[in-house]
């Protein structure tokens, strides 16, 4: 079964108490879109400007990656987000934000894709993700992450879009400065009656829960010594979770 992501393209500024890379790809539709790949496939919605390179858009066709969503803005610059980690890995700080062609981006789906029945809006501005789902109402399974930046900036929007999807993905830190709780299981019982049918919380190292009205549930992850960098990461799970469940096809409740 196909699956549309709409999210940031981004070319990344990462350091970590190892190293510093520059403008590197990176992007949270982009992470999704290349876990998501090895289950199903998918097709990526997003914005670059001038400066883009060819060769990443490439890099995700060669996984299967249907690119023809992907606008480029003449004259413009793409998105760009610099972060640092600190030496549990787990947090980090964001240390410049970019928006450039992403802060203007009014996505406009060709057909085929509002047609897709797994919709993922991946980390954008609310408003964005909502224009989405005024295009794709009619996808099957609907779920969105967010981040700090816009619980703490459109809080408003991001709860308006809650009442309009199925499922929520993120991150422990992000679960209780929505919710102002430092109870997670309170804090995602408390995002499910915002609006979701579903709320993942992920945890870094520590797995994630996971919320529904009947059930509460905790999952490992997989136990890995040497962490190089762990960008993206939230992105892939749920590139990974929604690549599945496209890929199985009986996600319905
Ligand atoms: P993650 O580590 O899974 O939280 O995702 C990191 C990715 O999110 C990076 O590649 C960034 O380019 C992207 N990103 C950072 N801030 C934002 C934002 N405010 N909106 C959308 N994407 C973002």
């Amino acid at each position: 079964m196909p699956l549309l992501v709409v999210g940031s393209v981004a070319l990344d500024s990462v350091e970590t108490p190892s190293t510093c890379r520059d403008n590197v790809l990176g992007g949270s539709a982009v992470y999704f879109s290349y876990a998501a790949s090895y289950f199903s496939s998918v097709r990526l919605v997003g914005v670059v400007g001038e400066d883009w390179p060819e060769a990443h858009t490439e890099l995700l066709r060669k996984r299967g990656i249907d690119t023809a969503g992907l606008q480029v803005v003449p004259g413009g610059e793409t998105f760009r987000w610099k972060g640092k980690y600190l030496p549990n890995m787990n947090n980090r700080e964001t240390l410049e934000v970019h928006l450039n062609v992403f802060e203007t981006f009014d996505p406009q789906l060709p057909a085929d894709f509002c047609r897709c029945p797994l919709l993922f809006l991946a980390n954008g501005s609310p408003t964005v993700q909502m224009r989405v789902l005024d295009q794709c109402g009619g996808a099957e399974l609907k779920v969105a992450d967010t981040m700090d930046l816009w619980i703490s900036t459109q809080r408003d929007g991001l709860l308006e879009l809650l009442k309009r999807i199925d499922g929520l993905v993120m991150n422990d830190s992000e679960a209780k400065l929505l919710t102002d709780d430092e109870n997670l299981v309170r804090a995602g019982h408390k995002i499910r009656e915002l609006g979701p049918r579903f709320v993942v919380i992920k945890k870094g190292e520590h797995g994630a829960m996971f919320f529904s009205e009947h059930e509460t549930y905790v999952l490992p992850a997989f136990p890995t010594e040497n962490v190089v960098d762990p960008t993206g990461a939230g992105d892939s799970f749920a590139g990974g979770m929604m690549g599945y469940l496209a890929e199985k096809g009986n996600f319905k409740p």
